[in-house]
């Protein structure tokens, strides 16, 4: 007997763990663990939503016109060059079927987010990940990392988990080292939430060539992670790509009604970033007051550094206990740390708290 088997590659591939929701036993959960934004969607956006419920037999515009020229409008882009997707690791999926595949490699670094190297390998390409420092991404060490067979480049910025951030200048040395055939995606999911002057999502890369693309997502300063769209800037040959290959219905019609309508919710994006500014800073405050170490971030997010594993286990085993959920990164190389969402006031105070007993009971 022979079972249906499929490419050898696909059993290499470890599933993405995503930030757990739920603890046994626990009713009130405060969940941390996904970055998912401190307020929810937008009310316009939950109206839409609902609005949208009448219209369930229809099947959603596959061009999501509407929501590219409100994408436009709001970027001051040339709405023909955006591409919507169910959220934007459907486009980077996309992205690595299209230009990856077997005998090719694509570059990220060590601590880079895990979907590229998931899509890269259900690609068949190999993953080269490079080491970084400080973990931030080091542009030598991808550049040395580039050989002939290199399709795509990817970076996080900001990435997740680690929260660093590299300079518009240092991209731009990135694009500039690479050959022009190879594509680098500059995965900018956290962008709103940047302050640095020096910072550039990626449009004006996109812009100055044919070989650079920037995605987005609604999933986190826009909270609609459960509504799954995300979208790519991309130059005009890649966006004929992805529109030959992404699904025709990618984006349902309650996911483009509700995007439209958390885009044009006047000063939510300054109210997210005003509250994640000021309480990623008091959450660090607070948690290197308890004697833990954290790193610099530029996303809605702290990453923890306890040291060793068995501490961040520890912490990580004390926070469940009270019903806090944030998020282990040890499949990311970076087991001795925990990455803690920048959630409400009352959210940043009892994961405040509770690691500061943590730290306390542990050092008596
Ligand atoms: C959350 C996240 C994404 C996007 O996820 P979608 O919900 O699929 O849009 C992409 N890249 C990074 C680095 C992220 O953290």
């Amino acid at each position: 007997m022979t079972n249906p088997r499929p490419r050898p590659e696909i059993l290499t591939i470890n599933p993405y763990i995503g930030g757990e929701s739920k603890l046994p036993g626990i009713n009130r959960v405060i969940k941390l663990s996904s970055n998912e934004g401190a307020f929810g969607a937008p009310p316009a956006a939950q109206e839409a939503f609902r609005r949208m419920s009448e219209e369930l037999h229809r099947y959603p515009d596959g061009a999501a016109t509407d929501l590219r020229r409100a994408l436009g409008a709001k970027f001051a882009l040339d709405p023909a060059r955006i591409v919507c997707g169910a959220g934007s690791d459907d486009l980077i999926y996309q992205l690595c079927l299209s230009y990856g595949g077997p005998g090719t490699e694509i570059v990220m670094s060590e601590h880079g987010f895990s979907i590229y190297a998931i899509a890269g390998q259900y690609a068949g390409s190999r993953i080269r990940k490079t080491p970084e420092r400080n973990l931030t991404a080091d542009v030598d060490a991808m550049l040395a990392a580039v050989s002939p067979a290199t399709r795509i480049v990817f970076v996080a910025n900001p990435n997740n988990p680690t929260g660093s951030m590299l300079p518009e200048a240092e991209i731009n040395r990135l694009r500039a080292g690479l050959p022009p055939e190879v594509l680098l995606v500059l995965d900018a999911a956290y962008a709103e939430y940047v302050e640095r002057k020096d910072y550039e999502p990626g449009i004006r890369l996109v812009d100055a060539g044919d070989n650079t693309v920037m995605t987005r997502t609604f999933s986190k300063v826009f909270g609609l992670g459960g509504m799954r769209i995300g979208w790519a800037y991309a130059p005009p040959a890649v966006v004929d790509v992805l529109n030959r290959v992404r699904g025709p219905f990618n984006v349902s019609i309650a996911a483009q009604a509700a995007a439209i309508a958390a885009l044009e919710t006047p000063g939510w994006v300054e109210m997210s970033r005003a509250h994640n500014t000021e309480y990623r800073a008091k959450l660090a405050a607070n948690l290197e007051a308890a004697g833990i170490r954290t790193w610099p971030s530029e996303g809605n997010f702290v990453l923890a550094d306890f040291g060793t594993p068995a501490l961040a286990d520890a912490a990580n085993a004390f926070l469940r206990g009270r019903g806090v959920i944030v998020r282990g990164v040890a499949g990311y190389g970076l087991p001795h740390c925990l990455r803690i969402t920048v959630g409400t006031a009352e959210e940043v105070a009892l994961v405040s708290e509770a690691l500061a007993l943590f730290m306390a009971e542990r050092h008596g």
